[in-house]
């Protein structure tokens, strides 16, 4: 329809890059990109309703039936500044210039009804083959913007294809100049990379020298060796497993990847030649916060991420009192994520007791959910008295209340029986005033 319109008034129009190399692969593209010979004033002289998304690079979004298409005049990228963002862009008359200026050949192919489909470097032949290739020098490409190379192991990783070996090689020469380039961008790509079908390219980032720039703990992690009868990779190779093994979430997946980033800090080898992990959960919510924090993820993400690798290794005694307490601990907002994660983790282990690590698990999850359902009280805010109760009980409002408040949930979590107005009210006569 847009291409159309455009193609009416006397422009070209195509669709281009992942919409339609995703349509060539069968899959439903998430948006369609269109580029065109029009400037962006003519484009939004043509539609009714335009945002200006990125004016300055080209871009304008064209709502239509509340879909928006991102309309993109052919450009040529000006001066690129130290591996980032391009300092300028020029427009071009030339589709062709457009598609050079492109990252790779799968992704520089463009189409529309009239011409058919344009694909001037083997696009096609490249999804064929199932290869990650650049266009042009793939030096000079990811010379001018280093965030390619992230992006060839993301494409890797999303589509299950090989990356061309001239491609790799540059990636392996220039991997250190990723440094150039933000933490915002590197966590696109790594999340995508994480939620793909293919999480193992973790180890790609590795073995090409990416992960050394932006996640040297990861680098760490993949030449720890696990000395124990529970194990039989090294840090990393286990935790390449576990994100194979949980579903494609981001929260989980990074929190399959960061679950044991503390064992090499925490690794003591005992006089058996034995390796112990002791407080590595505890570490490990530390470090994952600032590595977090360092590639600029939303604090609900942080947040979320550390309490799975705070409590991934728990394991409570598997009776209801105990684990009342463990989850008012950890917080039902980690439920059932916490338990998918574990069995992920017991599945990248050695097979060693992995029978019974796998019943214990499901023993907390069947005994949890019946406090679920019992709807037992777990958090201050479900206790049947609240603050306005116990000041007309004389305890002061301030720090006591405080106390008194998280006295009686202890209280309940031993007793959730005892979770009445009368009988609360009653122990805060007898014992807390
Ligand atoms: P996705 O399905 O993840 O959106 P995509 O191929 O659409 O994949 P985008 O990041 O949305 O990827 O970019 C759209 C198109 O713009 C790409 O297909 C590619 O042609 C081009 N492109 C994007 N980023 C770059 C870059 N850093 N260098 C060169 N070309 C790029
Ligand atoms: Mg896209």
């Amino acid at each position: 329809m847009i291409i159309e319109t455009l193609e009416e008034h006397g422009y070209e129009a195509y669709a281009v890059g992942g919409c339609v190399r995703d349509s060539i692969l069968g899959k439903v593209p998430a948006d369609w990109d269109i580029t065109t010979s029009a400037k962006p004033e003519q484009v939004k002289s043509l539609f009714k309703c335009t945002i200006d998304t990125g004016i300055i690079h080209g871009t304008v979004t064209v709502l239509l039936h509340h879909v928006g298409y991102e309309v993109t005049t052919y450009r040529i990228d000006g001066e690129y500044e130290d591996g980032r963002h391009p300092k300028e862009v020029l427009f071009t008359p030339s589709l062709l210039e457009d598609l050079k200026r492109r990252d790779f050949t799968i992704n520089a192919m463009a189409y529309n009804d009239s011409h058919g489909l344009v694909d001037e470097f083997d696009g096609i032949g490249d999804l064929d083959r199932g290869i990650i290739r650049c266009v042009g020098d793939p030096k000079k490409r990811f010379t001018e913007d280093a965030l390619r190379m992230m992006r060839a192991v993301r494409f890797a990783a999303q589509l299950g294809f090989e990356i061309d070996e001239k491609t790799r090689a540059a990636v392996q020469e220039l991997a250190p100049t990723l440094k150039k380039v933000s933490a915002e961008r590197i966590q696109v790509e790594l999340v995508k990379l994480l939620v793909s079908d293919h999480p193992e390219r973790m180890r790609d980032l590795y073995e090409l020298g990416l992960t050394k720039v932006f996640l040297p703990e990861w680098d760490v992690c993949m030449v720890t060796e696990q000395n124990t009868r529970h194990h039989a990779y090294t840090v990393g190779e286990h935790s390449i497993r576990v994100l194979q093994e949980v579903s494609m979430d981001k929260v989980l997946r990074l929190s399959a990847l960061l679950h044991d980033i503390a064992k090499p800090i925490c690794k003591v080898t005992d006089k058996n030649g034995v390796d112990h992990f002791e407080g590595h959960p505890v570490r490990g919510k530390e470090m994952a916060r600032e590595i977090l924090r360092r590639l600029k993820f939303d604090n609900d993400t942080m947040k979320r991420v550390q309490i799975f690798v705070r409590y991934h290794d728990e394991r409570p005694e598997l009776e209801e009192r105990a684990i009342r307490w463990a989850v008012s601990e950890i917080g039902t907002d980690a439920f059932p994520g916490l338990f998918e994660l574990k069995r992920a983790d017991t599945l990248g282990q050695s097979e060693y007791m992995r029978k019974e690590k796998l019943e214990a698990i499901d023993k907390f999850q069947e005994i949890y959910q019946d406090i679920i359902e019992k709807q037992s009280p777990l958090t201050i805010r479900e206790l049947a008295v609240n603050g306005k109760d116990l000041m007309e009980l004389g305890v002061e409002h301030g720090p006591m209340m405080g106390e008194v408040l998280k006295r009686l949930l202890a209280h309940v979590l031993d007793n959730p029986e005892d979770n009445t107005k009368e009988r609360l009210s009653a122990l805060v006569r007898r014992e807390m005033l």
